[in-house]
């Protein structure tokens, strides 16, 4: 059995092409989805008690979830 020089090659080649757009694709997607996951909730910092919350409503003051206090969004 002879084996050609070019398919000792070729097939290595192209079996870590396919892995690498495979992983890149992975990593493109999950970058997504945590993408899309941060633009639904607002950050809010609250001023009394320091207490990070999230809130997905559309509003521009949130209740803090802890003390109550009326808070602006940090982050959008
Ligand atoms: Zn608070």
């Amino acid at each position: 059995m002879s084996v050609d020089l070019t398919q000792l090659f070729f097939w290595p080649v192209l079996v870590y092409l396919i892995v690498i757009l495979l992983c890149w694709t992975y990593y493109l997607a999950r970058e997504n989805a945590a993408r899309l996951v941060s633009k639904q909730n607002r950050i809010y910092r609250c001023e009394i008690c320091e207490h990070v919350y999230l809130d997905a409503r559309d509003v521009p003051l949130a209740r803090c979830t802890r003390c109550g206090n009326l808070n602006e969004a940090v982050r959008m």
